[in-house]
């Protein structure tokens, strides 16, 4: 009997292996049509960063934890044979590389690319399609007005305009943009500090499911939308999670104010353990405890719902 179990649990645990660690034998996409794909999970800077000669950091140089790749979705239609990349990060050649080898292979690189606002972790991998790197024409970019205006007018993002390496689509706040007959997405402005361009989330619209991805904002209580309400709406909600709590910000909150993960959990604390199971924190920095799997910041959250983003989960539209 014990054997058997043990049989059983290697199995399962194989299992459970190779579809988050080998790509080859992942069966985890074959049976999803539409599909999210997790390829970062860390805040602009990444993890490890820089400057840091913290325990949080050390831990990478000592190989106790992996590096993290900068944020960023890809939205997979296998059906359709086509793909999409929700910001485009610093990593965004690997990340574009594993949507490639690991879910959707095609001519064109990637079928469009949605940007969130213009901080560092959601648009400079835009760089990766100029002159010096991929350099090919027509790569299909979906921006805000503002966000849309600051890449034609500012060197270097010019130059893609100018060469067409990208091909910039207008968004609008609230309207829809239907990619084929199953997947549809909405852009929505969110406060947060605007330097540049306008920040906005997402809502994806899948054939069965949706989900929003929101990985910078403000105090929630700042947004004229209720996060509490606009989570129960959709079957995923891919939230800021920045920070654990108040312990990390050394500089001042208003200069990085974002809801901590202890925030978002104390207004969802009322709420069904399957509302707190809709959501998945993202946007770790480097010194936020829940960037690491297995955490006991994270653990503790789990048992109550809450879910926290890793590369190479996939979640089913
Ligand atoms: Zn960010
Ligand atoms: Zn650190
Ligand atoms: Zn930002």
């Amino acid at each position: 009997m014990k054997a058997i179990h043990y049989a059983a649990f290697t199995a399962l645990f194989l299992c459970f292996s190779c579809q988050q660690e080998n790509p080859k034998t992942n069966k985890t996409q074959n049976h999803l049509k539409q599909y999210i794909t997790v390829l970062g999970i860390a805040q602009d800077a990444g993890y490890p960063h820089i400057g840091c000669q913290k325990k949080c950091c050390i831990d990478y140089y000592n190989g106790t934890n992996k590096k993290r790749n900068v944020v960023s979705l890809g939205l997979v239609d296998q059906e359709n044979k086509q793909k999409w990349l929700f910001d485009a990060s610093p990593d965004m050649s690997t990340q574009l590389a594993d949507l490639e080898q690991h879910h959707l292979k095609k001519e064109t690189i990637i079928d469009g690319v949605f940007l969130t606002h213009a901080h560092i972790g959601h648009y400079t991998g835009l760089m990766y399609f100029g002159r010096e790197a991929l350099g090919k024409q027509g790569t299909t970019v979906f921006a805000m007005p503002k966000m849309k205006t600051y890449l034609e007018t500012n060197g270097p993002w010019s130059q893609l305009v100018s060469l067409k390496n990208v091909e910039l689509k207008p968004l609008h706040n609230d309207s829809t943009i239907v990619l084929n007959t199953q997947l549809k997405v909405t852009p929505f402005l969110v406060p947060h500090r605007d330097e540049f361009s306008e920040t906005v989330g997402y809502h994806i619209q899948g054939p069965k499911k949706s989900a929003l991805f929101i990985p910078d904002i403000d105090k929630w209580q700042k947004w004229k939308r209720n996060i509490v309400e606009e989570v129960k709406k959709v079957d995923y909600a891919f939230v800021d999670a920045t920070f654990f709590d108040q312990t990390e910000v050394a500089r001042a909150i208003t200069e990085v104010p974002h809801p901590f993960i202890i925030e978002t959990v104390d207004l969802f604390k009322n709420e069904t353990f399957e509302t707190k199971n809709k959501i998945i924190f993202i946007h770790f920095n480097h010194t936020n405890p829940a960037l690491i799997t297995g955490s006991k910041e994270r653990k503790k959250l789990e048992k109550e719902g809450f879910r926290f983003a890793d590369k190479g989960q996939n979640y089913d539209l």
